[in-house]
């Protein structure tokens, strides 16, 4: 059984996720993202900002896809190394802050950035 690890859940890391899932349906498939929602469309982001949409209107696949495709989805969790020797990557769980609240896109990579908002 093959064994995947993908890096960011942004377009590129969730469609890894779906072209793999159409070739390979066993092999095991683990996704770590920065941030603690799964995909979303990045251009509607101003809509949902502005409070024009809600979340569940610019999420590609509810979680419930995740687990339908048996996929583990580490939210929160940036990778921190890699070990191409290995082949292991070391991740660091982050709790995140309340006021986050306010910015939920806000990535938790730049959260020690107190002046910078990213819009991803
Ligand atoms: C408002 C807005 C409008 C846009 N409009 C358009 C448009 O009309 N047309 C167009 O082509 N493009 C548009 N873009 C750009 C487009 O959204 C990006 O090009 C695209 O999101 C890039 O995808 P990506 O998967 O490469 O990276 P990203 O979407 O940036 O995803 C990167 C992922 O990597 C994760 N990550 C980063 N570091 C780590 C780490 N150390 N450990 C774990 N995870 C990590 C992040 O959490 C994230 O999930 C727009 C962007 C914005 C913000």
């Amino acid at each position: 059984m093959k064994r995947y690890v993908i890096i960011g859940n942004g377009t590129a890391g969730a469609s890894a996720v779906e072209q793999i899932r159409k070739r390979d349906q066993q092999g095991s498939i683990k996704v770590f993202t920065c941030e603690k929602y799964p995909y979303y469309y990045r251009p509607r982001l101003p809509e949902y900002i502005s409070g024009d949409s809600n979340l569940d209107k610019f999420t590609l696949h509810p979680l419930s896809k995740y687990e339908e495709w048996n996929v583990e989805l580490h939210l929160g969790e940036p990778v921190t190394a890699i070990d191409p020797e290995k082949k292991e990557v070391t991740s660091r769980r982050k709790l995140l802050p309340k006021n986050q609240k306010n910015f939920p896109m806000m990535s938790s990579c730049f959260q020690q950035v107190q002046t910078v908002i990213a819009l991803r």
